[in-house]
């Protein structure tokens, strides 16, 4: 039975889903409703108000207040300046449009921090007052939380971590720059690892078709593998682990939080993935017996934290506001 009082809508637009959540006035939430996201900003406004449709009916609640997280520069006025998977999105009015098309108020918060906000506030990191949420996906998106609060930056733009120099010279980053540690260690760049290692000669076949079809390893494919403990997978996931653990090293040497939340699709991988990141951490970090032995840990709300945040983050910053 759900309690009475207005639900409040949550989004979540990636480069290639968006997915929708209601928060109900008691915090708990419904299922997730997902739709592919096309680089086209009037179909993903259709999408938003379709998927907000379908929760409101399922939910036979008012919709209180909309709040959307989106990877990108979002700046204080709901303007998202640039995104980094959706050209669409190029100084688009996005609270405006939303707020006109709904008739309820909105937020517009970057991906990550909504994330990061789902964790502190009710997830795996609940109990500390100062975490670092780590967001693989196509790229490194990072939420900072300190002393209780949300790191946003002077701009607003605090956070992406993704873009720190791993590799000088290395691998072109579509930032423009070059060596970025979402080339090395974001969860699109896990199939990247299996064909660099294929062509270097230092795995055999990963037990896939891939190889002989002459297409690029997915991501999803080592992942796969990796569940069935298939030998070669293991062996990419290991050199993963290991670019992952040298960006976490820095963030963690500047910043000292007490959790690390890894987020994002490939958390899926459950232990197959925390051991060894856990694992790698520990090598570069001889002081690493100072910390925390969980320092590093798995996001609670997996691919629905983002939305489920955003839905927070408005419910709390609007929902009050109003009354
Ligand atoms: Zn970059």
């Amino acid at each position: 039975m759900n309690p009475k009082g207005p639900i409040s809508l949550g989004f979540d637009i990636g480069g290639t889903n968006i997915r929708g959540v209601g928060l109900r006035p008691d915090l708990s939430f419904g299922g997730v409703i997902s739709q592919p996201c096309e680089d086209d900003h009037e179909k993903i406004i259709e999408s938003l108000i379709d998927i907000a449709a379908q929760i409101q009916e399922s939910e036979r609640l008012e919709i209180g207040c909309v709040g959307i997280g989106v990877a990108g520069f979002i700046d204080r006025s709901g303007v998202v300046r640039t995104s980094p998977n959706l050209s669409t999105f190029k100084n688009f009015p996005l609270l405006e449009k939303v707020s006109c098309e709904l008739d309820v108020p909105v937020l517009i918060e970057n991906d990550a921090t909504s994330a990061t906000w789902a964790e502190v506030q009710l997830g795996v990191a609940r109990e500390s007052e100062n975490a670092i949420m780590v967001c693989l996906g196509t790229g490194i998106g990072a939420g900072l939380y300190f002393n209780s609060e949300l790191l946003r930056g002077a701009s607003g733009f605090a956070g992406e971590v993704g873009h720190m120099t791993i590799v000088p010279d290395g691998l072109p980053c579509p930032c423009g720059r070059s060596g970025c540690w979402e080339r090395y260690a974001s969860g699109s760049a896990l199939g990247d690892i299996a064909e660099k290692l294929r062509s270097d000669g230092r795995i055999g076949h990963l037990n896939g078709d891939e190889f002989e079809a002459g297409r690029p390893v997915s991501s999803e494919r080592v992942a796969q593998l990796v569940l069935k403990n298939d030998g070669e997978a293991m062996k990419v996931l290991e050199h993963f682990s290991d670019w992952l653990a040298m960006g976490l090293v820095n963030l963690v040497n500047i910043l000292d939080p007490q959790s690390v939340v890894l987020g994002g699709g490939i958390t899926q991988l459950g232990e197959h993935l925390l051991d060894p990141v856990r694992k790698s951490f520990g090598r570069l970090t001889p002081e690493h017996s100072l910390r925390s032995q969980d320092l590093i840990v798995l996001a609670e709300f997996g691919n629905k934290a983002g939305a489920i945040g955003a839905a927070l983050l408005a419910k709390q910053n609007l929902l009050a506001q109003k009354r």
